[in-house]
């Protein structure tokens, strides 16, 4: 990735978070700036050695997102931990197993899914994201869920759910309703690792991927 496509993509950010995704040339001519400019590893590329917030500081990986560029669903957690930041790739530790397992049941495999953060380094002894990070790594996500352009996406646990929708709403008052982002529906659920914390909520877990499976996988 050259210097100047890394300054045209966030040149194309910028126009992005200004006007949306229509790009109008001149009075006939329309087109998606991102999906028409280059792909999704391009994109990687051209943000991976971000030095927008002092997490570049103390990040070992910048964590992009890994999965299927053209997926129905992607799914979305807070930030990267301890191993993600190790290895570079979302959801790698035990909530990523158990996230594994979950997707399996409903026939699904990482292949078939993509999985991001809302921030894409780690913060500090996993502490919350702080607001000015989100602010300043969410356009990424925003540009990242534009290029997939998928059916669904899934926000995985409180602090994901609570700063992609900037509510304080707890929870289980965010679960069961479609809202939407970015013009694309979302719907919320148990962080992975809430479940490993809390057997409890496995039950109502459950029941958020059977509506993800019924409404946006099962072809009618
Ligand atoms: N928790 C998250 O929210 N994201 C990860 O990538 C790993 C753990």
């Amino acid at each position: 990735m050259s210097h100047d496509t890394g300054l045209l993509f966030r040149y194309l950010d910028q126009t992005r978070e200004l006007y949306g995704n229509n790009l109008f040339i001149d009075g006939k001519t329309e087109m998606n700036p991102v999906q028409d400019v280059d792909s999704l590893g391009s994109f990687r590329e051209s943000i991976c050695k971000c030095k927008k917030c002092p997490l570049s500081n103390t990040r070992t990986n910048f964590v992009f997102g890994v999965g299927n560029p053209h997926a129905d669903i992607v799914f979305v957690g807070e930030a990267p931990g301890e191993k993600e930041d190790l290895i570079g790739e979302p959801f790698v530790g035990r909530a990523g197993k158990l996230l594994d397992k979950i997707l399996e049941a409903i026939d699904l495999t990482r292949e078939d899914i993509y999985i991001c953060n809302v921030l894409k380094c780690r913060p500090p002894r996993n502490r919350d994201p702080l607001p000015d990070e989100v602010s300043l790594c969410e356009p990424y996500l925003k540009t990242q869920l534009s290029m997939i352009n998928p059916k669904l996406i899934v926000a995985l646990g409180r602090v994901s759910a609570c700063t992609i929708l900037k509510t304080k709403e707890p929870l289980k008052n965010l679960r069961n309703r479609i809202f939407q982002y970015e013009g694309i529906d979302l719907l919320v659920t148990y962080h992975p690792a809430a479940l490993l914390r809390n057997p409890n909520f496995k039950k109502p877990a459950w029941e958020d991927f059977q509506l993800i499976r019924d409404e946006y996988l099962i072809q009618n």
